[in-house]
């Protein structure tokens, strides 16, 4: 998925932490009830994306 960034929409979020479980990378944490993406560890693989629940997980265009 090259050119796109995975983002996490907050409002749809229920910090069920799945996400977590399936990132290769560890680069999903959860603090203060808040999922967040370490960009520095994502590499936009998309993984995370069918395993929320919620469907929370998108991407967008990146440069
Ligand atoms: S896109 Fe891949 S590397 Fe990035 S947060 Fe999701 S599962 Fe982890």
């Amino acid at each position: 998925m090259n050119g796109m960034k995975v983002v996490i929409n907050q409002d749809i979020c229920k910090s069920s932490g799945e996400c977590i479980k399936v990132c290769p990378q560890k680069a999903i944490s959860v603090k203060d009830g808040k999922t967040s993406i370490d960009y520095e560890k994502c590499d936009s693989d998309g993984i995370c994306i069918p395993a929320c629940p919620e469907g929370a997980i998108t991407t967008v265009k990146s440069d």
